[in-house]
């Protein structure tokens, strides 16, 4: 493995992390970014706007989240310890609210109206519609007609938290759509809206921002693993959708050499193309959505069709701090299919009492197969990204329970 000296100050000051990253996007865009990058930088190191957000943290979000021993579940297993960063306890139930929060207090820093953004599953709504009640601001949030009527709880949230939800029906009507649609109300109205991206993604300073926002889970979980076994963890496990929840975990270890980091991507049905969204294990360098990195593509370069039981996974691109991590070797990206997952969903809430979300259950699912392979005084730190009351329905379906 080779050793990351500047993990901590990356990406430079042009957004890259190695190779990926930057900024790549319309020459109108790059001024409202520019705008973007230098109010974060002031507000990064203003300690009133630090002190306001953990603040709310821990008064609104209910952060330091627990970090809890599945004494249950690493005893079936019978091989390493396993530790859970209990990020479905956050008010909405799950990391999101970290980012949403940071996002909604920056653009009211900026003198913002309006936070805007595009949601599939609607889980990135409803986070950045709450810290847009909680801090005062407009909120609009697009969706695809197609996931408005597979989704319709998380709009009724939406709406019911004051937010305006856009129905998208261009196109395949589905992310993509609602992104482009975002976009290009963004590009209108830049001076009064702050695009909130949902994860590790996008143009810099996104990518940072959020991780930065996001690395509180990593600080906390280090600390609480420290105090309960005086050593650190030997891995971490979190799924990798966008990256957001990983980055957030893995952030405040990348120093420690000893400790292993695994991040794990959804195979869906099949590693057949649109069967999958394994975008670091099967794609390849490109751009999209401003930035460059590791990216599923189909015969004409065009975002390939993705799929995963969890719709918090599927997406062609992936954070490309974590395309970086991937050439460098600092973190090894494995597989789960969704049948794994769906086992993984069911034995987390029988033997321990937490119905965690199918993406959370990706990360699971690969602690699973690999406890039993390592021994009983080494240890897994796994990110419980968020809680599964969203998919009891959709579970329930799938296993013909009634
Ligand atoms: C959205 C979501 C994810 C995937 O997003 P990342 O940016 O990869 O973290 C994972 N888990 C849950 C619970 C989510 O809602």
């Amino acid at each position: 493995m080779k050793k990351i000296n500047t993990s901590m100050t990356l990406p430079n000051q042009n957004g890259f992390f190695g190779p990926y990253g930057g900024q790549f996007v319309p020459e109108k865009l790059q001024a409202a970014l520019q705008e973007v990058v230098v109010a974060y930088e002031a507000a990064k190191h203003d300690p009133v706007f630090q002190r306001e957000y953990h603040q709310l943290l821990a008064d609104y979000v209910g952060r330091p989240s627990a970090l809890f021993f599945a004494k249950n579940l690493s005893k079936k297993l019978g091989g390493a310890k396993i530790y859970l960063k209990r990020e479905d306890l956050n008010h909405t139930g799950a990391h999101k609210i970290n980012h949403t929060l940071g996002e909604a207090l920056l653009a009211k820093r900026m003198g913002k109206k309006k936070l805007l953004a595009e949601t599939g599953a609607g889980q990135h709504g409803v986070a950045l519609a709450t810290a847009a009640a909680l801090v005062g601001l407009e909120c609009e949030i697009h969706m695809g007609a197609i996931d408005v009527a597979k989704q319709y709880p998380n709009v009724l949230r939406m709406k019911l938290l004051g937010a305006q939800v856009v129905e998208v029906k261009s196109g395949g009507r589905c992310l993509k759509d609602a992104v482009d649609s975002a976009f290009a109300t963004y590009m209108a109205d830049f001076e009064h809206t702050f695009f909130a991206i949902g994860s590790v993604v996008g143009p810099h300073p996104y990518p940072m921002m959020v991780r930065d926002f996001q690395a509180v889970v990593g600080r906390e979980a280090r600390e609480q693993f420290l105090a309960k076994e005086q050593h650190l963890p030997d891995y971490l496990i979190a799924c990798v959708g966008g990256g957001s929840n990983a980055m957030g975990l893995f952030h405040a270890f990348l120093d420690d050499e000893q400790v292993q980091m695994i991040g794990v991507e959804p195979a869906g049905k099949s590693f057949k193309p649109g069967e999958h969204a394994a975008t670091l294990t099967l794609g390849k360098p490109g751009t999209l959505h401003g930035m460059f990195t590791y990216l599923l593509q189909d015969e004409v370069g065009a975002p390939a069709a993705v799929h995963s039981i969890a719709s918090g996974l599927d997406y062609p691109g992936v954070g490309p701090q974590h395309a970086y991590f991937k050439d460098q070797g600092r973190v090894r990206y494995e597989t789960v299919n969704d049948q794994e997952a769906l086992a993984a969903f069911q034995l987390l809430s029988q033997v321990e009492g937490i119905i965690p979300a199918l993406e959370s259950a990706h990360a699971l699912a690969y602690a699973i197969k690999f406890a039993p392979t390592i021994s009983q005084d080494q240890s897994i730190l796994i990110n419980l990204s968020g809680r599964g009351d969203k998919d009891v329905e959709y579970v329930g379906k799938l296993l013909g329970i009634s």
